[in-house]
């Protein structure tokens, strides 16, 4: 069993924290659980040889971002533009929010 790793998702920004890659930041295109890997815009590019197709016309190479490991990435806040880890907070009506565990600020609008 993987231990779930705390909420990074789609559409955050992250930071690269090991790696060939380290330091950059991106948006999260893609997450996945299962495996604890995260795709993240322009991190991580990889060149393949594709197949002519639907997208690609005459095939050939393309570059596209390779899976990163959840573990070597970071959340970045909207707020204090710090990484920082995500905590979590329960409202009056139950539901959780994300909160950056450096300023407090809902990482959720
Ligand atoms: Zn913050």
């Amino acid at each position: 069993m993987l231990k779930k790793h705390p909420k990074i998702r789609k559409d955050d920004k992250v930071i690269v924290l090991a790696g060939k890659e380290r330091g950059k930041i991106g948006t999260v295109l893609k997450v996945d659980p299962d495996k604890g890997r995260v795709i993240v815009e322009k991190v991580n590019m990889v060149k393949r040889h594709a197949k002519p197709s639907a997208k690609t016309a005459k095939g050939g190479i393309i570059e596209r971002e390779a899976p990163l490991n959840m573990s070597n990435v970071m959340i970045v806040c909207n707020k204090c533009a710090e990484h920082t880890r995500i905590g979590k907070r329960i409202l009056e009506d139950g539901s959780k929010i994300r909160v950056c565990k450096k300023c407090g600020e809902p990482m959720d609008e």
